[in-house]
């Protein structure tokens, strides 16, 4: 890639709606506080109707929060078998409601018979007799999915066991022709405001006119405002003071990350990760709220403050390394722990890394050889990780 045109499209995406937002916002009392309501979207060909905001069950999910969810009406609920009893725990809160909700789990198998066996594991910790989507979890080169593997995601298919099938990855530029060629029902991406989701629109446009339902996932990880006091960090405490209070930061920066996603009628819901009930009741005004000028203006301040410590997993860096340090997975995992609270997924992912990748350590690079064109200290983020994750 032209790395000088990359930096003039990257400076551009980050500069162009928030200009907008400044000079129209009014203040910042005026996040749209209409009455709430569920808004369906349509998932690809699978004609599955589910709400624009979905629900990320993650590791350990909230029993409450999740009663709470489906109390409002929001009707898609994604897990995996990779994220340890959290299918065992939403079975036992989805009992008696399984016909008003979509359900999406995952498989971290490659081999035929695994994924098959993995889907039987999941319908039993499930306690249902079928998924509406059954994905391949964390795909993002198409030689994850070997022959055997879209075999058997096409047996779970046929057998009735799973709806539609689909996969999960993180880099859709990479994901989007296979998808296709395929003949995958739904595929879920990151997408996020604004880089992840400006770096991904070509291939999320392709997928969508192909009739795949596209799934946005990271939708908020980077905009909890967890980070700005979570970790010590001299530049995050030195950008700590901002004209937005903690609480509209907490509330509405998720909110509002989540409208510019929705903004996209190519995406067809949303899965945040929520883990109290004001959390899912704040993130369900997403669907019914327009996205507001107040919100961009959020947007931009937050994007500005988490910009040295945040990946916006645009890939650009890919290969630049001369010690093969995947950075794009590694800043990842980081922001798993320093932006969604999450230190069991980072260090899980992390230690999941080959061993020669595992022991690099940047502090002996006298420099990076990785250039971030969004702003990222690349070489402070990967030493933090490499000293809490190995
Ligand atoms: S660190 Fe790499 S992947 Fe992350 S935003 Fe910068 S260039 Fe993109
Ligand atoms: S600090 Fe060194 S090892 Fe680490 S990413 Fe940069 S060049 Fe690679």
């Amino acid at each position: 890639m032209d790395s000088n045109k990359s930096r003039r499209e990257f400076l551009q995406a980050g500069l162009a709606l928030p200009a907008v937002g400044i000079a129209a916002s009014g203040g910042l009392n005026n996040f749209l506080q209409e009455s709430p309501k569920v808004v369906y979207r349509t998932l690809g060909n699978t004609g599955l109707k589910v709400t624009g905001v979905g629900y990320g069950i993650g590791f350990n999910p909230v029993p409450e929060a999740v009663a709470r969810a489906i109390d409002l009406g929001i009707n898609y609920y994604d897990t995996s078998r990779d994220y340890g009893e959290s299918e065992a725990i939403f079975a036992k809160v989805i009992k008696g409601k399984r016909d008003k909700i979509v359900i999406a789990t995952k498989s971290p198998s490659r081999k035929k018979e695994d994924i098959l066996n993995d889907l039987d594991t999941s319908l039993k910790a499930l306690e249902t007799d079928h998924v509406d989507i059954w994905h391949l979890h964390a795909r993002d080169v198409p030689t994850s999915i070997p022959d055997e593997a879209i075999e058997a995601m096409r047996e779970c298919k046929k057998s009735g066991k799973a709806r539609f099938i689909g996969f999960s990855c993180h880099d859709p530029n990479r994901m989007a022709d296979f998808a296709i060629e395929n003949k995958f029902d739904v595929v879920q991406t990151t997408y996020s405001f604004p880089i992840g989701g400006f770096y991904r629109n070509k291939a999320v446009e392709k997928l969508h006119a192909a009739g795949i339902g596209v799934i946005a996932m990271k939708v908020v990880v980077g905009l909890t405002g967890l980070n700005l006091k979570s970790f010590d960090n001299p530049s995050a405490s030195a950008r700590s003071a901002s004209e937005f209070s903690d609480k509209t930061v907490a509330e509405n920066g998720p909110l509002a990350g989540i409208k510019w996603v929705l903004n996209n009628p190519a995406i067809g819901t949303t899965v945040p990760h929520m883990k109290t009930i004001p959390e899912v009741e704040t993130n369900f005004r997403a669907m019914s709220e327009p996205f507001a000028p107040a919100d961009e203006k959020l947007l931009y301040v937050m994007n500005e403050q988490i910009r040295p410590d945040y990946c916006r997993m645009c890939y650009t860096c890919s290969g630049a390394c001369p010690k093969g340090m995947p950075v794009t997975d590694v800043l990842r995992f980081l922001a798993y722990n320093d932006f969604a609270g999450n230190f069991h997924q980072a260090r899980t992912n992390f230690r999941d890394l080959a061993k020669e990748i595992r022991d690099i350590r940047c502090s002996d690079c006298s420099s990076c050889a990785v250039e971030c064109p969004n702003g990222v200290h690349v070489q402070a983020r990967l030493v933090r990780a490499q000293s809490i994750l190995a």
